[in-house]
């Protein structure tokens, strides 16, 4: 098959490790920087220019969209997807997932799916409401727009908390603020889901000192087998919002496993090193299996 990979970042790890998986299958694969890609709109026939040049024949595409890329990188799959080539990453669950908000609000009704307490408002929402809807100090306030950990504020007591909230609500900038999570003290799980399928699994640990477990943020990783609660928590939410390739964040409390969010273009480096699967072998398997049904 012709299998190109959307992805602003060539010798980035994720990008390499599909490259490889996928000439190892014995298919053709390209890369593109989708930002390159010009969508050409005429008649009825969609087509997309790759730095000017028509692009060839494409069976399938394996769409790697950063955050900052995610309004056009969900056109440029759109248009694919509209010329009838097959997307690991639909347009319209990357535009959902990339919400936070949006994506827990759908996910909200699954009785499957637990969340920490997470309050949302508009700028000029009393600060004591937001607090005490969520229980009270310590709170997480985040960013809506935030990714890998940045923008994840945790405050211990009420007047941090306060002149957060009121610092971001004068900014303009969009928060939840959700109860802090104490059991899990600085560990979170990633599952990833491959095609309705966990393939691997790991627990990230922060480094000391630090309560945000992201592997950005210095954290560390094991590789785990999930419970059945978190595995079923997992694959309803990627279910939900009709995502394929996705890696599952969620906390381990003591009430259960507490979703924090659904990545639509997830790293494979931290997954692989840590498990040893070949998450991106996978991913190749299931365009082979769903590509051209
Ligand atoms: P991002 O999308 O930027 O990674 P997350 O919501 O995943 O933001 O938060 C980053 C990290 O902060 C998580 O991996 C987790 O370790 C920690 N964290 C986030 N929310 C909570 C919470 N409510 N309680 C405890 N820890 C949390």
């Amino acid at each position: 098959m012709n299998i190109a990979i959307l992805s602003r970042g060539p010798g980035l790890y994720s990008t390499q490790s599909l490259l490889i998986a996928g000439q190892r299958r014995g298919h053709r694969m390209y890369l593109i920087d989708y930002m390159d890609c010009s969508l050409v709109l005429e008649g009825n026939r969609p087509r997309v220019y790759y730095k000017e040049e028509r692009l060839g024949r494409i069976d399938a595409i394996i769409p790697r969209i950063g955050a900052s890329g995610t309004f056009y990188g969900a056109s440029v799959i759109k248009h694919f997807e509209m010329m009838g080539v097959y997307t690991t990453l639909p347009s319209e669950p990357l535009l959902r997932a990339r919400n936070k908000l949006r994506s827990l609000q759908l996910l909200s009704r699954s009785p499957h799916i637990q969340f920490p307490k997470t309050v949302f408002g508009h700028f000029n929402q009393n600060v004591d409401f937001l607090l005490d809807s969520v229980g009270g100090i310590p709170v997480v306030i985040k960013l809506l727009r935030g990714t890998h950990g940045l923008g994840v504020i945790l405050a211990k007591n009420r007047s941090t908390a306060e002149s957060v909230i009121e610092s971001f609500q004068k900014l303009k900038e969009r928060i939840i603020v959700q109860e802090f999570i104490q059991e899990s003290a600085g560990e979170d799980i990633r599952a990833l889901v491959v095609g309705g399928e966990i393939v691997a699994a790991m627990k990230r640990k922060a480094r000391p000192g630090e309560f945000r477990s992201n592997l950005h943020r210095g954290g560390s990783s094991i590789h785990i087998k999930l419970t059945s609660a978190e595995i079923n928590s997992a694959l309803e939410a990627v279910r939900l919002l009709g995502i394929r390739v996705a890696g599952v964040d969620m906390l381990q409390s003591n009430r259960g496993p507490l979703l924090l969010e659904v990545n639509p273009s997830p790293g494979l480096e931290g997954i692989e090193t840590t498990t040893k699967v070949d998450v991106a072998g996978k991913i190749i398997e299931l365009i082979e299996r769903q590509a051209g049904q």
